[in-house]
Protein backbone atom coordinates (compact mmCIF):
# COMPACT_ATOMS: atom_id res chain seq x y z
CA UNK A 1 0.00 0.00 0.00
CA UNK A 2 1.28 3.38 -1.07
CA UNK A 3 2.81 5.52 2.07
CA UNK A 4 2.67 8.55 0.23
CA UNK A 5 0.41 10.74 -2.05
CA UNK A 6 -0.47 9.80 -5.88
CA UNK A 7 2.97 11.14 -8.19
CA UNK A 8 0.58 12.22 -11.26
CA UNK A 9 2.68 13.88 -13.73
CA UNK A 10 0.66 17.17 -15.19
CA UNK A 11 3.27 16.77 -18.53
CA UNK A 12 3.32 14.08 -21.70
CA UNK A 13 7.26 14.20 -21.88
CA UNK A 14 8.83 12.22 -20.16
CA UNK A 15 12.28 13.21 -17.92
CA UNK A 16 15.20 10.90 -17.09
CA UNK A 17 17.95 11.87 -14.72
CA UNK A 18 20.61 10.52 -14.28
CA UNK A 19 22.33 9.59 -10.88
CA UNK A 20 25.73 9.98 -9.06
CA UNK A 21 27.65 11.28 -6.61
CA UNK A 22 25.45 14.59 -6.18
CA UNK A 23 22.70 12.34 -6.49
CA UNK A 24 23.26 8.82 -4.65
CA UNK A 25 21.68 9.03 -1.32
CA UNK A 26 17.91 7.73 -0.98
CA UNK A 27 17.20 11.97 -0.02
CA UNK A 28 18.68 12.93 -3.14
CA UNK A 29 16.92 10.31 -5.09
CA UNK A 30 13.33 11.05 -3.40
CA UNK A 31 14.00 14.56 -4.17
CA UNK A 32 14.66 14.05 -7.71
CA UNK A 33 11.53 11.71 -8.04
CA UNK A 34 9.27 14.13 -6.60
CA UNK A 35 10.43 16.89 -8.52
CA UNK A 36 9.62 14.83 -11.71
CA UNK A 37 12.19 12.23 -12.58
CA UNK A 38 10.25 9.38 -14.17
CA UNK A 39 13.24 7.43 -14.92
CA UNK A 40 16.64 6.94 -13.33
CA UNK A 41 19.76 6.25 -15.37
CA UNK A 42 22.82 4.71 -13.81
CA UNK A 43 25.85 5.40 -15.88
CA UNK A 44 28.49 2.44 -15.59
CA UNK A 45 31.01 4.85 -17.07
CA UNK A 46 31.66 6.08 -13.60
CA UNK A 47 30.79 4.28 -10.03
CA UNK A 48 31.44 0.98 -8.83
CA UNK A 49 28.54 -1.82 -9.22
CA UNK A 50 28.12 -2.05 -5.90
CA UNK A 51 27.45 1.40 -5.95
CA UNK A 52 24.71 1.02 -8.41
CA UNK A 53 23.07 -2.14 -6.74
CA UNK A 54 22.17 -0.04 -3.82
CA UNK A 55 21.00 2.83 -5.77
CA UNK A 56 18.90 0.46 -7.62
CA UNK A 57 17.52 -1.14 -4.39
CA UNK A 58 16.47 2.98 -3.33
CA UNK A 59 14.30 3.36 -6.26
CA UNK A 60 12.71 -0.16 -5.70
CA UNK A 61 11.95 1.00 -2.43
CA UNK A 62 10.70 4.61 -3.30
CA UNK A 63 9.14 2.78 -6.12
CA UNK A 64 6.87 0.45 -3.45
CA UNK A 65 6.45 3.33 -1.41
CA UNK A 66 4.90 5.62 -3.68
CA UNK A 67 3.33 2.93 -5.72
CA UNK A 68 4.16 4.31 -9.00
CA UNK A 69 6.71 2.48 -11.89
CA UNK A 70 9.85 4.15 -12.00
CA UNK A 71 11.99 2.57 -15.17
CA UNK A 72 15.77 2.21 -14.67
CA UNK A 73 17.89 2.40 -17.45
CA UNK A 74 21.82 0.96 -16.91
CA UNK A 75 24.08 2.85 -19.80
CA UNK A 76 27.01 1.04 -20.76
CA UNK A 77 29.74 2.37 -20.81
CA UNK A 78 30.85 1.06 -24.61
CA UNK A 79 34.21 1.07 -26.68
CA UNK A 80 35.44 4.47 -25.47
CA UNK A 81 38.56 4.60 -26.74
CA UNK A 82 41.50 6.63 -24.57
CA UNK A 83 45.06 7.58 -24.92
CA UNK A 84 48.10 5.97 -22.74
CA UNK A 85 49.84 8.37 -20.40
CA UNK A 86 52.26 10.90 -20.20
CA UNK A 87 55.70 10.89 -18.48
CA UNK A 88 55.89 14.70 -17.09
CA UNK A 89 52.13 15.54 -16.70
CA UNK A 90 50.28 17.12 -19.18
CA UNK A 91 51.64 17.90 -22.91
CA UNK A 92 50.91 20.87 -24.91
CA UNK A 93 50.15 20.78 -28.32
CA UNK A 94 50.91 23.46 -31.16
CA UNK A 95 49.25 23.89 -34.89
CA UNK A 96 51.43 21.87 -37.19
CA UNK A 97 53.66 19.95 -35.58
CA UNK A 98 53.58 16.28 -35.41
CA UNK A 99 52.87 13.69 -32.85
CA UNK A 100 52.98 10.08 -33.18
CA UNK A 101 50.33 7.34 -31.93
CA UNK A 102 51.43 3.92 -31.42
CA UNK A 103 51.11 0.63 -29.51
CA UNK A 104 53.89 1.31 -26.87
CA UNK A 105 52.76 1.42 -23.35
CA UNK A 106 55.79 3.60 -22.24
CA UNK A 107 54.88 6.62 -21.29
CA UNK A 108 54.64 9.66 -23.73
CA UNK A 109 55.82 13.01 -24.43
CA UNK A 110 55.17 16.16 -26.53
CA UNK A 111 56.60 13.29 -29.65
CA UNK A 112 54.35 10.50 -29.45
CA UNK A 113 51.86 8.61 -26.84
CA UNK A 114 50.39 5.37 -26.67
CA UNK A 115 46.90 4.79 -28.41
CA UNK A 116 46.12 0.92 -27.24
CA UNK A 117 43.63 0.00 -29.44
CA UNK A 118 45.46 -1.99 -32.66
CA UNK A 119 41.80 -1.68 -34.68
CA UNK A 120 42.46 2.11 -34.52
CA UNK A 121 44.99 1.12 -36.54
CA UNK A 122 43.84 -1.01 -38.93
CA UNK A 123 40.78 0.99 -39.90
CA UNK A 124 42.75 4.07 -40.00
CA UNK A 125 43.95 5.95 -43.78
CA UNK A 126 45.79 9.06 -44.63
CA UNK A 127 44.02 12.21 -44.27
CA UNK A 128 41.48 11.14 -41.27
CA UNK A 129 41.54 12.78 -37.83
CA UNK A 130 41.66 11.93 -34.42
CA UNK A 131 39.98 14.08 -31.86
CA UNK A 132 41.46 14.38 -28.15
CA UNK A 133 39.75 15.20 -25.80
CA UNK A 134 35.84 15.90 -26.76
CA UNK A 135 37.34 17.51 -29.73
CA UNK A 136 39.54 20.34 -28.40
CA UNK A 137 42.75 18.56 -30.16
CA UNK A 138 42.32 18.17 -33.46
CA UNK A 139 45.36 16.16 -35.64
CA UNK A 140 45.07 14.40 -39.28
CA UNK A 141 46.90 11.14 -40.04
CA UNK A 142 49.24 11.23 -42.29
CA UNK A 143 51.10 8.22 -42.60
CA UNK A 144 50.02 5.10 -41.05
CA UNK A 145 50.88 1.25 -40.37
CA UNK A 146 49.37 -1.83 -38.20
CA UNK A 147 50.88 -0.08 -34.96
CA UNK A 148 51.43 3.50 -35.67
CA UNK A 149 50.28 6.20 -36.80
CA UNK A 150 51.78 9.90 -37.95
CA UNK A 151 49.74 12.84 -37.50
CA UNK A 152 49.94 16.91 -37.66
CA UNK A 153 47.96 19.00 -35.31
CA UNK A 154 45.53 21.33 -36.95
CA UNK A 155 43.64 22.02 -33.70
CA UNK A 156 46.29 22.10 -30.43
CA UNK A 157 45.54 22.45 -26.71
CA UNK A 158 46.82 21.18 -23.61
CA UNK A 159 46.21 16.96 -23.52
CA UNK A 160 46.91 14.70 -20.56
CA UNK A 161 46.56 11.65 -19.31
CA UNK A 162 44.14 8.79 -20.87
CA UNK A 163 41.69 11.44 -22.40
CA UNK A 164 39.42 9.86 -24.85
CA UNK A 165 39.70 9.54 -28.27
CA UNK A 166 37.25 9.62 -31.21
CA UNK A 167 37.63 8.57 -34.92
CA UNK A 168 34.66 9.91 -36.94
CA UNK A 169 35.89 9.21 -40.44
CA UNK A 170 36.66 5.46 -39.98
CA UNK A 171 33.93 2.55 -38.89
CA UNK A 172 35.85 0.50 -36.48
CA UNK A 173 35.56 -3.48 -35.95
CA UNK A 174 35.22 -2.57 -31.83
CA UNK A 175 32.13 -4.45 -30.86
CA UNK A 176 30.03 -1.97 -28.56
CA UNK A 177 30.33 -4.34 -25.51
CA UNK A 178 34.16 -4.51 -24.03
CA UNK A 179 34.77 -6.92 -21.61
CA UNK A 180 33.66 -4.66 -18.92
CA UNK A 181 30.60 -3.91 -20.48
CA UNK A 182 29.79 -7.52 -20.47
CA UNK A 183 30.61 -7.52 -16.87
CA UNK A 184 28.14 -4.51 -16.33
CA UNK A 185 25.89 -5.98 -18.39
CA UNK A 186 25.20 -9.41 -16.54
CA UNK A 187 24.90 -7.36 -13.43
CA UNK A 188 22.70 -4.84 -14.09
CA UNK A 189 20.56 -7.63 -15.56
CA UNK A 190 20.88 -9.64 -12.32
CA UNK A 191 19.56 -6.81 -10.62
CA UNK A 192 16.65 -5.91 -12.80
CA UNK A 193 16.86 -3.26 -14.59
CA UNK A 194 14.10 -2.49 -17.56
CA UNK A 195 16.57 -0.88 -19.94
CA UNK A 196 20.40 -1.32 -21.63
CA UNK A 197 21.18 1.68 -23.26
CA UNK A 198 24.25 0.18 -25.72
CA UNK A 199 26.65 3.26 -26.51
CA UNK A 200 28.39 3.88 -29.65
CA UNK A 201 26.53 1.73 -31.76
CA UNK A 202 28.14 1.83 -35.35
CA UNK A 203 25.56 -0.91 -36.95
CA UNK A 204 22.69 -3.21 -37.11
CA UNK A 205 24.57 -5.95 -36.03
CA UNK A 206 25.70 -4.18 -33.22
CA UNK A 207 22.63 -4.87 -31.59
CA UNK A 208 21.63 -7.96 -31.93
CA UNK A 209 24.89 -9.63 -30.22
CA UNK A 210 23.65 -6.99 -27.25
CA UNK A 211 19.83 -8.53 -27.96
CA UNK A 212 21.46 -12.39 -27.41
CA UNK A 213 23.05 -11.36 -24.16
CA UNK A 214 20.04 -9.39 -22.91
CA UNK A 215 17.53 -12.46 -23.53
CA UNK A 216 14.41 -10.49 -23.16
CA UNK A 217 15.49 -9.47 -19.93
CA UNK A 218 15.22 -6.17 -20.50
CA UNK A 219 14.57 -3.22 -23.01
CA UNK A 220 17.56 -2.20 -25.47
CA UNK A 221 17.71 1.68 -26.09
CA UNK A 222 20.71 2.45 -28.85
CA UNK A 223 22.95 5.14 -28.33
CA UNK A 224 22.97 7.40 -31.45
CA UNK A 225 26.38 9.01 -30.61
CA UNK A 226 28.17 7.61 -34.15
CA UNK A 227 28.43 9.49 -37.70
CA UNK A 228 27.90 5.53 -38.76
CA UNK A 229 25.03 5.06 -36.58
CA UNK A 230 23.68 7.88 -38.91
CA UNK A 231 23.92 6.14 -41.54
CA UNK A 232 22.05 2.90 -40.50
CA UNK A 233 19.24 4.89 -38.60
CA UNK A 234 16.43 3.27 -40.07
CA UNK A 235 17.62 -0.21 -39.57
CA UNK A 236 18.95 0.52 -36.37
CA UNK A 237 15.53 1.94 -34.88
CA UNK A 238 14.10 -0.69 -35.97
CA UNK A 239 16.11 -3.14 -34.22
CA UNK A 240 16.26 -0.93 -31.08
CA UNK A 241 13.23 -0.60 -28.77
CA UNK A 242 14.36 3.07 -28.20
CA UNK A 243 16.52 5.73 -29.46
CA UNK A 244 19.06 8.13 -27.54
CA UNK A 245 20.08 11.07 -29.29
CA UNK A 246 23.48 11.26 -27.63
CA UNK A 247 24.28 14.92 -28.20
CA UNK A 248 27.85 14.61 -26.31
CA UNK A 249 29.76 12.38 -28.63
CA UNK A 250 28.03 13.03 -31.66
CA UNK A 251 28.57 16.57 -31.12
CA UNK A 252 32.37 15.65 -31.04
CA UNK A 253 32.33 13.47 -33.61
CA UNK A 254 29.92 15.53 -36.09
CA UNK A 255 30.24 19.63 -36.84
CA UNK A 256 27.78 21.10 -34.06
CA UNK A 257 25.90 22.74 -36.63
CA UNK A 258 24.62 19.11 -38.59
CA UNK A 259 23.37 17.88 -34.74
CA UNK A 260 20.28 19.81 -34.61
CA UNK A 261 18.89 18.82 -37.94
CA UNK A 262 20.51 15.28 -37.03
CA UNK A 263 18.30 15.58 -33.41
CA UNK A 264 14.85 16.63 -35.80
CA UNK A 265 15.44 14.06 -38.14
CA UNK A 266 16.29 10.79 -35.53
CA UNK A 267 12.95 12.01 -33.01
CA UNK A 268 10.82 11.99 -36.74
CA UNK A 269 11.70 8.37 -37.50
CA UNK A 270 10.93 7.21 -34.07
CA UNK A 271 8.33 8.67 -33.60
CA UNK A 272 6.97 7.63 -37.04
CA UNK A 273 8.48 4.21 -35.88
CA UNK A 274 6.59 4.50 -32.62
CA UNK A 275 9.95 3.49 -30.56
CA UNK A 276 10.51 6.35 -27.68
CA UNK A 277 13.05 8.60 -28.11
CA UNK A 278 14.97 10.47 -25.57
CA UNK A 279 16.83 13.88 -26.44
CA UNK A 280 20.16 14.03 -24.29
CA UNK A 281 23.05 15.58 -23.21
CA UNK A 282 23.95 19.25 -22.05
CA UNK A 283 20.24 20.20 -22.07
CA UNK A 284 20.88 22.81 -18.82
CA UNK A 285 24.58 22.22 -18.33
CA UNK A 286 25.15 25.40 -17.43
CA UNK A 287 22.97 24.32 -14.25
CA UNK A 288 25.67 22.27 -13.23
CA UNK A 289 26.93 24.79 -11.27
CA UNK A 290 23.75 27.48 -11.42
CA UNK A 291 20.70 27.72 -9.62
CA UNK A 292 19.06 28.85 -13.08
CA UNK A 293 19.67 27.70 -16.79
CA UNK A 294 20.91 30.13 -19.78
CA UNK A 295 17.71 31.15 -21.74
CA UNK A 296 19.60 28.85 -24.74
CA UNK A 297 18.65 25.79 -21.98
CA UNK A 298 15.43 26.17 -21.68
CA UNK A 299 14.80 26.97 -25.39
CA UNK A 300 16.97 23.32 -26.16
CA UNK A 301 14.53 21.33 -23.58
CA UNK A 302 11.76 23.51 -25.34
CA UNK A 303 13.08 22.59 -28.68
CA UNK A 304 12.53 19.22 -27.56
CA UNK A 305 9.35 18.68 -26.23
CA UNK A 306 7.79 20.68 -29.43
CA UNK A 307 9.49 17.97 -31.44
CA UNK A 308 7.50 15.48 -29.61
CA UNK A 309 10.37 13.63 -28.55
CA UNK A 310 9.41 11.21 -25.45
CA UNK A 311 11.85 12.14 -23.06
CA UNK A 312 14.66 14.75 -22.12
CA UNK A 313 17.45 13.78 -20.09
CA UNK A 314 19.58 15.57 -17.35
CA UNK A 315 23.35 13.77 -17.36
CA UNK A 316 26.06 15.77 -15.08
CA UNK A 317 23.21 18.25 -13.96
CA UNK A 318 21.79 15.81 -11.53
CA UNK A 319 24.65 13.44 -11.36
CA UNK A 320 27.63 15.75 -10.43
CA UNK A 321 26.06 19.17 -10.39
CA UNK A 322 25.16 21.22 -7.15
CA UNK A 323 21.30 21.84 -8.32
CA UNK A 324 19.87 18.24 -9.47
CA UNK A 325 16.82 19.02 -7.88
CA UNK A 326 16.37 22.31 -8.83
CA UNK A 327 17.37 20.72 -12.65
CA UNK A 328 14.54 18.46 -12.50
CA UNK A 329 12.10 20.66 -11.35
CA UNK A 330 13.50 23.56 -14.19
CA UNK A 331 12.86 20.99 -16.73
CA UNK A 332 9.52 19.54 -15.38
CA UNK A 333 8.26 23.53 -15.60
CA UNK A 334 9.70 23.99 -19.71
CA UNK A 335 7.72 20.92 -20.71
CA UNK A 336 4.71 21.97 -18.90
CA UNK A 337 4.78 25.32 -20.30
CA UNK A 338 5.32 24.23 -23.89
CA UNK A 339 2.36 21.48 -23.42
CA UNK A 340 0.34 24.34 -22.87
CA UNK A 341 1.29 25.92 -25.70
CA UNK A 342 -1.79 25.94 -28.38
CA UNK A 343 1.12 25.75 -30.47
CA UNK A 344 2.48 22.78 -29.22
CA UNK A 345 -0.42 20.61 -30.11
CA UNK A 346 -0.33 22.42 -33.84
CA UNK A 347 2.90 21.19 -34.36
CA UNK A 348 2.50 17.85 -33.05
CA UNK A 349 -0.44 17.57 -35.39
CA UNK A 350 1.50 18.19 -38.46
CA UNK A 351 3.33 15.00 -38.15
CA UNK A 352 1.22 12.65 -37.83
CA UNK A 353 1.69 8.97 -39.16
CA UNK A 354 -0.46 6.99 -41.15
CA UNK A 355 -1.52 3.21 -39.01
CA UNK A 356 0.44 0.58 -40.41
CA UNK A 357 -2.33 -1.76 -41.50
CA UNK A 358 -2.73 -3.60 -38.41
CA UNK A 359 -5.90 -4.56 -36.34
CA UNK A 360 -4.16 -2.95 -33.48
CA UNK A 361 -3.39 0.35 -35.18
CA UNK A 362 -6.32 0.42 -36.87
CA UNK A 363 -8.09 0.16 -32.95
CA UNK A 364 -5.39 2.56 -31.69
CA UNK A 365 -6.06 5.40 -34.36
CA UNK A 366 -10.10 5.04 -34.13
CA UNK A 367 -9.14 5.28 -30.14
CA UNK A 368 -7.26 8.45 -30.33
CA UNK A 369 -10.37 10.21 -33.11
CA UNK A 370 -12.68 9.05 -30.75
CA UNK A 371 -11.32 10.44 -27.63
CA UNK A 372 -11.07 13.55 -29.23
CA UNK A 373 -14.64 13.66 -30.89
CA UNK A 374 -16.45 12.72 -27.76
CA UNK A 375 -13.99 15.00 -25.31
CA UNK A 376 -12.77 11.69 -23.39
CA UNK A 377 -11.07 12.16 -20.45
CA UNK A 378 -8.17 9.69 -21.17
CA UNK A 379 -7.37 6.69 -23.44
CA UNK A 380 -6.70 4.00 -21.78
CA UNK A 381 -4.95 0.43 -23.47
CA UNK A 382 -4.98 -2.80 -21.51
CA UNK A 383 -1.52 -4.47 -22.65
CA UNK A 384 0.51 -7.24 -21.80
CA UNK A 385 3.77 -6.64 -23.47
CA UNK A 386 3.35 -2.87 -23.71
CA UNK A 387 2.97 -2.51 -27.26
CA UNK A 388 -0.37 -1.11 -27.76
CA UNK A 389 0.43 1.48 -25.42
CA UNK A 390 3.60 2.36 -27.78
CA UNK A 391 1.24 2.41 -30.72
CA UNK A 392 -1.32 5.13 -28.89
CA UNK A 393 1.97 7.19 -27.58
CA UNK A 394 2.83 7.20 -31.27
CA UNK A 395 -0.46 8.70 -31.96
CA UNK A 396 0.09 11.76 -29.94
CA UNK A 397 -3.13 12.00 -28.27
CA UNK A 398 -4.62 15.16 -27.01
CA UNK A 399 -5.35 13.10 -23.65
CA UNK A 400 -3.55 11.03 -21.34
CA UNK A 401 -2.75 7.66 -22.03
CA UNK A 402 -3.40 4.69 -19.13
CA UNK A 403 -1.53 1.77 -19.84
CA UNK A 404 -3.00 -1.08 -17.35
CA UNK A 405 -1.27 -4.20 -17.41
CA UNK A 406 -0.20 -7.04 -14.80
CA UNK A 407 3.31 -6.54 -15.93
CA UNK A 408 5.45 -4.72 -13.32
CA UNK A 409 8.32 -4.81 -16.07
CA UNK A 410 5.96 -2.98 -18.91
CA UNK A 411 4.63 -0.99 -16.42
CA UNK A 412 7.98 0.23 -15.60
CA UNK A 413 9.35 0.32 -19.39
CA UNK A 414 6.04 2.73 -20.26
CA UNK A 415 7.83 5.43 -17.96
CA UNK A 416 10.09 6.67 -20.97
CA UNK A 417 7.39 6.91 -23.48
CA UNK A 418 5.38 9.95 -23.56
CA UNK A 419 1.76 10.82 -22.37
CA UNK A 420 1.89 7.33 -20.78
CA UNK A 421 0.63 6.78 -16.80
CA UNK A 422 1.19 3.18 -16.30
CA UNK A 423 -0.16 1.42 -13.41
CA UNK A 424 0.63 -2.45 -12.44
CA UNK A 425 -2.89 -4.30 -11.48
CA UNK A 426 -3.61 -7.87 -11.09
CA UNK A 427 -4.78 -9.93 -13.88
CA UNK A 428 -8.72 -9.56 -14.69
CA UNK A 429 -9.99 -12.39 -16.89
CA UNK A 430 -13.60 -10.89 -17.84
CA UNK A 431 -13.75 -7.70 -20.07
CA UNK A 432 -16.36 -5.88 -17.59
CA UNK A 433 -13.97 -6.34 -14.66
CA UNK A 434 -11.42 -4.80 -16.61
CA UNK A 435 -13.55 -1.89 -17.50
CA UNK A 436 -14.49 -1.23 -14.35
CA UNK A 437 -10.97 -1.33 -13.12
CA UNK A 438 -10.01 1.23 -16.21
CA UNK A 439 -13.00 3.56 -14.42
CA UNK A 440 -11.93 2.71 -10.63
CA UNK A 441 -7.99 3.86 -11.66
CA UNK A 442 -8.74 6.89 -13.89
CA UNK A 443 -10.83 8.31 -11.33
CA UNK A 444 -8.43 7.08 -8.38
CA UNK A 445 -5.21 8.42 -10.41
CA UNK A 446 -7.01 11.43 -10.96
CA UNK A 447 -7.14 11.17 -14.78
CA UNK A 448 -11.62 11.53 -14.52
CA UNK A 449 -13.91 12.34 -12.81
CA UNK A 450 -17.65 11.04 -12.38
CA UNK A 451 -19.46 11.76 -15.38
CA UNK A 452 -16.82 11.90 -17.64
CA UNK A 453 -16.08 8.66 -20.83
CA UNK A 454 -12.74 6.94 -21.35
CA UNK A 455 -11.75 5.09 -24.40
CA UNK A 456 -10.28 1.29 -23.89
CA UNK A 457 -8.81 -0.23 -26.26
CA UNK A 458 -7.77 -4.13 -25.27
CA UNK A 459 -7.14 -7.43 -27.18
CA UNK A 460 -10.36 -10.28 -26.19
CA UNK A 461 -9.62 -12.76 -24.72
CA UNK A 462 -7.11 -11.42 -22.88
CA UNK A 463 -3.38 -13.32 -22.59
CA UNK A 464 -2.58 -13.04 -26.19
CA UNK A 465 -0.24 -10.22 -26.73
CA UNK A 466 -0.65 -8.02 -29.85
CA UNK A 467 -4.52 -8.99 -30.90
CA UNK A 468 -6.03 -5.81 -29.82
CA UNK A 469 -9.36 -6.01 -31.30
CA UNK A 470 -12.07 -4.22 -29.15
CA UNK A 471 -12.14 -0.23 -28.23
CA UNK A 472 -14.77 0.67 -25.61
CA UNK A 473 -16.35 3.52 -24.68
CA UNK A 474 -16.84 3.96 -20.91
CA UNK A 475 -18.87 5.94 -18.21
CA UNK A 476 -16.89 6.70 -15.17
CA UNK A 477 -19.04 6.23 -11.87
CA UNK A 478 -21.65 4.94 -13.88
P1 LIG B 1 27.53 9.58 -22.36
O1 LIG B 1 26.41 9.54 -23.48
O2 LIG B 1 27.11 10.57 -21.34
O3 LIG B 1 27.54 8.19 -21.84
O4 LIG B 1 28.77 9.93 -23.12
C1 LIG B 1 25.66 10.64 -23.83
C2 LIG B 1 26.26 11.45 -24.97
O5 LIG B 1 27.31 11.09 -25.52
O6 LIG B 1 25.62 12.44 -25.31
MN1 LIG C 1 28.33 9.31 -25.19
Amino acid sequence: MAKRPTVKRSRQTKIVATIGPSSGTREAIESLFVAGADVFRLNFSHGAQAEHAERLATIRSLEREYARPIAVLADLQGPKLRIGRFAEGPIHLEPDQSIRFDLDPAPGDRTRVQLPHPEVFEALTPGQHLLLDDGKVRVRVEACGADFAETVVEVGNRLSDRKGLNVPQAILPLSPLTEKDRADLNFALDHGVDWIALSFVQRPEDIAEARRLIAGRADLLAKIEKPSAIHHLEHLIEASDAIMVARGDLGVEMPAEDVPSLQKRVVRYCRMAGKPVVVATQMLESMIGAPTPTRAEASDVATAVYDGADAVMLSAETAAGQFPREAVAMMDRIARRVERDPLYRTILDAVQYKPENTAADAITAAARQVAHTIGAAAIVTYTTSGSTTLRAARERPDVPILCMTSSPRTARRMAVCWGVHAVHTADVSAFTEMVSKACRIALKDGFASEGQRLVITAGVPFGTPGNTNVLRIAWVGA
